[in-house]
């Protein structure tokens, strides 16, 4: 194994499993980052754990590679349309905040999320809000080139110009399928045709408000992508990640754009990865205040960060997940199980680099013992998995399979694990079984004590907004006996059991 296996990743433009080889090193690879208006709910992480799944997978492979991920604090409207208010402006309204403090707020939030999920840091974060006038600059060029058309809502990509226009997505000619879910706006030529500029209407007045050569106004949502991409890993590059909702409007309408400005007849961006959903269903969990369920609800209801990307990884990134509590708790137990059986074998080797010279390990390990061939070979297997299209699931079993093999010796068992921590970033090196302890669960509780429970708080909430304090700081006693632990927090009350 001296190269070990070609790594052969799913490209989503062509539908295909090809070889990956980069164009240049370091590499380039651009995810669509969070929109900082709300909190990161589970879903979303899921991006960025197969974001960073390709990281690792190009590390392993000894490909450096310069990562990208965007903050958008600007420029995206309600409803993922091209007229009306941003999302920020509307979080800020609702929260009483100014724009600025939603967006700082809930990009802490992004970043304590992936740092508890243990992804590997992007080289550049850059905020859409940074980059407005080289937005301006960008679709001036558009609008000389003559891919655009001014209406009074704003300046918009004639789509009917370029002649690939959803070929990533494998629209139909007209591009009605996506196409249909969208608003209606007034003049435009084509469904598909999208806002570059979106400018402020008679009476209206932003929040976050540019002055353009198209009037006072903000930019359409897909364009900070392709500027800030093209800005900080150059014209080409070779890996664009995002969810698969991406694939069929957001991407398609990057790639239209960054072809148009481009104009060298190249594809933009060689390889589009795409993750499936995670379907979060009606899992119940922790109250917090409404929404989706997101990171600190798994927390507070006893899970470790890690489970949840055990959970994940369990799964293949092309394959919709169903996120359900039954598949968290077995997803707990078996860290658990696996930290247990690794914790033994501590320290294991560093193994955050390539493949290579984890073979060479192995094959040193097989010199002084001989039981550790069946390690080599677990090696390869884990490789293999690796490099066809980012098996993970498989990763994982080939792990549980050498743990339970008693021909492996700890040495070999030792590189196992370090290489299995390199690509999967369980953490199984340093994870303390202590953390991984079950607490009792909300979703262990009757449901009339649920009830019960629910009632007092709201009661307690209740009570504080009549300034009752001995009966707020009752109830809370009462909360106490039942073992509730509570949190007054900007969105409310969260409760969680002890
Ligand atoms: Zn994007």
């Amino acid at each position: 194994m001296t190269h070990g296996h070609q790594l052969r990743l799913y490209n989503s433009l062509g539908r295909r499993v090809q070889d990956f080889v980069p164009s240049a090193e370091p590499a380039g690879m651009y995810s669509c980052g969070p929109t900082v208006y709300a909190f990161p709910h589970l879903g979303n992480m899921r991006a960025y754990v197969f974001a960073d799944t390709v990281r690792r997978a190009l590390r392993w492979k000894a490909i450096r590679v310069r990562h990208v991920v965007n903050i958008t604090d600007v420029g995206h409207a309600v409803a993922d349309t091209d007229t009306g208010e941003d999302k920020l402006e509307v979080a800020a309204a609702r929260e009483r905040r100014s724009v600025r403090e939603i967006a700082e707020f809930y990009t802490r939030a992004f970043f304590d999320d992936i740092r508890a999920l243990n992804i590997l840091p992007a080289d550049e974060y850059p905020r859409a809000s940074a980059y407005v006038p080289q937005m301006i600059d960008f679709t001036a060029t558009l609008e000389q080139k003559g891919y655009t058309y001014r209406l009074p809502s704003g300046l918009y990509f004639d789509t009917a110009q370029d002649p690939r226009y959803g070929e990533l997505a494998q629209l139909d000619p007209e591009g009605q399928r996506e196409a249909a879910r969208l608003e209606q706006v007034p003049g435009r030529r084509r469904k598909t045709d999208f806002a570059l500029w979106r400018a402020e209407q008679p009476g209206q007045r932003r929040v976050m408000r540019w002055d353009s050569p198209w009037g006072w106004g903000a930019p359409g949502w897909h364009l900070e992508c392709s500027v800030m991409s093209i800005a900080l890993l150059g014209p080409h590059f070779d890996i664009h990640t995002g969810g698969v909702d991406h694939r069929e409007l957001h991407h398609v309408n990057e790639i239209a754009q960054s072809e148009a400005y481009l104009g060298d007849g190249l594809p933009w961006v060689r390889f589009w990865l795409h993750n499936e959903f995670l379907q979060l269903g009606a899992a119940k969990m922790a109250k917090s205040a409404g929404g989706a369920p997101r990171l600190a609800d798994l927390t507070e209801a006893g899970y470790h960060p890690m489970a949840f990307r055990l959970f994940l990884l369990g799964g293949h990134y092309r394959s919709q997940l169903d996120f359900t509590t039954e598949a968290m708790d077995a997803a707990q137990a078996t860290l658990r199980r696996l930290v247990a059986r690794v914790q033994p074998l501590r320290p294991l080797p560093e193994a955050d680099t390539l493949g290579a010279a984890i073979a060479a390990a192995a094959t040193a390990a097989a010199a002084t013992a001989a039981a550790a061939t069946g390690a080599a070979r677990a090696l390869d297997l884990m490789d293999a998995a690796i490099a066809a299209d980012l098996s993970t699931p498989k990763i994982l079993a080939v792990l549980q399979d050498a743990l339970r093999d008693p021909a492996i010796a700890p040495d070999g068992l030792r590189v196992l694990a370090a290489a299995a921590d390199a690509l999967l970033g369980l953490s199984l090196g340093t994870l303390d079984p202590a953390d991984l302890e079950h607490r009792r669960s909300v979703t262990e509780l009757a449901p009339e004590e649920l009830h019960a429970i629910e009632h007092l708080v709201a009661e307690r909430t209740q009570a504080r907004k009549e300034r009752d304090w001995t009966r707020a700081d009752q109830i809370r006693a009462e909360l106490d006996q039942r073992g509730v632990q509570l949190t007054d927090t900007p969105e409310g009350p969260v409760w969680r059991l002890r």
